[in-house]
């Protein structure tokens, strides 16, 4: 390689948003037990550069949360794929899915690409104005509304899959009647400074069995109306 290639990363294809950027990212989610090949291949595709501010997209393919504005974040990868691949465990291929706090909308974007009907409800108007202006330019079909997610989306339900993505003291009852039988959701649970990623399943006549996937930190899922 001649000097004159090592000064245009990009041009050859290692800048910070390349190919081999993503999958050495796809390479640690693998090393950090994610398996599912749907998931993984998703996250590969999705441009994760794209949701955050121009100044941080060299940082867009590190496993970590990222600001949004706001005070918000857009979630590290890997937790973005342990709660999609939940949706996914025991065979599930879920079809209807809603998101609680659609943020900077890649989230709602790695589930639309793995043909998903996604449904995603947002409290901070700005965040959804622009979290929609993404959407409209991938060309996904992602319904969203600005709305205090711990109602849910009752109208659209019930969803084989909701996943909260803001920290809460306990789960929110209002979500678990929208999931149908068989359906999972997944929530980030306790104190504002460390929860634990609790996925409930409810099963076909209608019990609810939880699991504790691991510790995560999340912002605070809030009430009431930002424009
Ligand atoms: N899923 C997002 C992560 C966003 S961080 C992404 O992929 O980027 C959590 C988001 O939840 C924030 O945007 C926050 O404003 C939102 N949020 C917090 N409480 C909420 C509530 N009650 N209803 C809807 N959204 C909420």
């Amino acid at each position: 390689m001649t000097a004159r290639m090592r000064l245009q990363p990009e041009a050859i294809g290692v800048g910070m948003t390349s190919q081999r950027v993503r999958d050495r990212l796809i390479e640690r989610l693998r090393e950090n037990d994610i398996r599912d090949e749907r998931v993984l291949n998703a996250i590969r595709t999705v441009p994760r550069h794209l949701f955050v501010d121009e100044a941080l997209a060299t940082r867009a393919y590190e496993d970590t949360a990222l600001p949004i504005g706001h005070g918000q974040t857009i979630s590290q990868p890997w937790v973005v794929a342990k709660m999609t691949e939940a949706l996914f465990a025991d065979g599930k291929s879920p079809a209807k899915v809603l998101e609680v706090g659609t943020g900077s909308g890649y989230q709602a974007t790695i589930l639309a690409a793995l043909g998903i009907e996604v449904f995603t409800v947002e409290r901070i108007g700005d965040l959804l104005r622009t979290a929609r202006k993404r959407f409209r330019s991938l060309g996904l079909n992602v319904r969203s509304k600005h709305d205090d997610g711990r109602i849910g989306w009752p109208e659209n339900g019930p969803y084989d899959g909701i996943l909260v993505t803001a920290g809460a003291p306990a789960l929110v009852d209002a979500l678990s009647t929208q999931l149908a039988p068989g359906g999972t959701l997944v929530a980030p649970v306790g104190a504002s400074n460390a929860q634990r990623l609790l996925v409930l399943r409810k099963d076909a006549d209608g019990s609810l069995r939880q699991d504790d996937l691991a510790p995560v930190v999340f912002v605070p899922l809030l009430s009431g109306l930002v424009d």
